[in-house]
């Protein structure tokens, strides 16, 4: 006897974290039904000790949190970005009191946004308040159908369904599957989807900071030769810290007790915001660069961490899983509104040709600004701080910079222009 199907419908996503939810919350929007599985219950990402980074939001995901109706829970949380500065900094320079040096570059939202409540350059979010915003906004969908806590351990593509099963036993079936499952994704991998990419050798050390000073909703980026330091304004007097190191000098910082990891701070830091305090964890992450070959395999799509995870100095690649559910949720709408195959080449083709030029670029962009940064060349020193100085002097190249970090960049999806997929 045929086993009976716990999902039976449009779309079954393999990873709720914060690309998977994304996903479900546009395809919803448009009418296409969907099932979410994860190997860990919602409720434990929300942990406080889950995840401690903070993500840019580019304004343009933002929008789409809007329109899908996790915007304005998260927004009770969120800090506006209004000024970016990169800097060439130099283990000696520290951080300048009083800001970056000469060969620093300036971002500034009027420039793009002008009015005193124009639109930022992006918003600083934790993690745990946009999976906070997100899971609230699945919670009342009831005809989202989550499973979670729940491993996927098998799928078999027939011509016109995909049967996902899961570790419990249970069976979904989907006219396409979605594959979130992050950068190691086991669904890539079982499916011989070739992966290029490379470790960095560093770790990115990650605690929130307190200052004295307010930020003015100022980003610094500071590019050292061990790697970037980036400082990201919080609401209120806070700051997260992303403080990229070699592998080795990374574990020593991560050991460190309060007193040891002060003094280290303080050192780095420098007190241009006034006298600094971490709060709470430090966690650490390795940086690594893994890009999927190919955005699809037969009826499965690729999306977030699971397409290409890529270095964090953009801040780029949740953003980049936003762009993903939002090209792919209206490319399913489509399909489904003129009743073709969810799961065929054709669509899944025209997905990866959509997201192909937006994730080319960053990971280009990330993988060369690491390498010509985090070290400390003399020639390359010069000719980067020159680089910088140039791109600060030339207006269109400044703006051009801001709408790509904002996500504006080539044929936009509706949902990043904060337009519904409601039919
Ligand atoms: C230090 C650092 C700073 C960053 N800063 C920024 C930033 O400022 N802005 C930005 O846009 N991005 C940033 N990023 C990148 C961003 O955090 C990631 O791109 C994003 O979290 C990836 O989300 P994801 O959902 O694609 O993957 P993941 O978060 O890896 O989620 C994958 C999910 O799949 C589940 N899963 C895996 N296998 C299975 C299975 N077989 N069955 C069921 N479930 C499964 C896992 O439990 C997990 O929940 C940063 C990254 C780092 C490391």
């Amino acid at each position: 006897m045929a086993q009976q199907l716990s999902f039976d419908g449009d779309v079954v996503i393999v990873g709720g974290g914060l690309a998977g939810q994304t996903l479900a919350l546009a395809l919803h929007s448009a009418g296409v039904s969907v099932a979410v599985v994860d190997v860990l219950p919602f409720s434990t990402q929300l942990d406080d000790r889950f995840d401690g980074r903070a993500s840019a939001l580019a304004y343009t995901s933002m929008r789409m949190l809007d329109t899908l109706g996790a915007g304005a829970r998260l927004r009770e949380f969120t800090q506006r970005i209004e000024d970016i500065v990169v800097c060439d900094g130099r283990p000696d320079d520290g951080l300048r009191p009083g800001g970056p040096g000469p060969h620093s570059l300036h971002f500034d939202r009027h420039e793009i946004h002008p009015g005193a409540d124009g639109e930022p350059l992006g918003w600083m979010a934790e993690n745990r308040h946009a999976r906070l915003a997100m899971t609230e906004a699945i919670a009342p969908r009831s005809d989202i159908s989550v499973f979670a806590p729940a491993r996927a351990v098998d799928w078999v593509r027939s011509p016109a369904f995909t049967d996902v099963r899961l570790d419990d036993g249970r069976l979904l079936r989907g006219r396409l599957l979605v594959a979130c499952d992050g950068k190691f994704s086991s669904i890539r991998r079982r499916e011989g989807t070739r992966t290029f990419g490379w470790g960095y050798g560093q770790k990115g050390i990650v605690a929130t900071v307190e200052h004295d000073a307010p930020h003015n909703g100022v980003a610094y980026e500071y590019f050292m030769p061990s790697g970037p330091f980036a400082i990201l304004p919080l609401s209120g007097n806070r700051s997260s810290l992303v403080w990229t190191e070699k592998a080795a000098a990374a574990d020593a910082l991560e050991a460190m007790d309060a007193d040891g990891f002060h003094e280290a701070l303080r050192a780095r830091f420098g007190n241009f915001l006034g006298e600094v305090r971490e709060t709470g964890p430090r966690w650490t992450y390795p940086l690594t660069l893994n890009v999927a070959e190919r955005f699809h395999a037969d009826g499965i799509a690729y999306c977030g961490d699971a397409a290409r995870g890529i270095h964090p100095l953009a801040g780029q690649g949740f953003n980049l899983g936003i762009r993903d559910a939002a090209a792919l949720a209206e490319i399913v709408a489509e399909q489904k509104r003129l009743g073709l195959d969810l799961g065929s080449t054709i669509g899944l083709k025209r997905y990866e040709s959509w997201r192909r030029l937006d994730s080319i670029a960053l990971v280009g962009a990330t993988d060369l600004f690491n390498r010509l940064f985090s070290n400390d060349i003399a020639p390359l020193r010069m000719a980067r701080g020159l680089g910088l100085a140039l791109v600060d002097r030339i207006p269109p190249a400044r703006r051009f910079f801001m709408r790509h970090a904002g996500g504006e960049i080539g044929d936009l999806p509706k949902l990043l222009r904060g337009e519904s997929l409601a039919a």
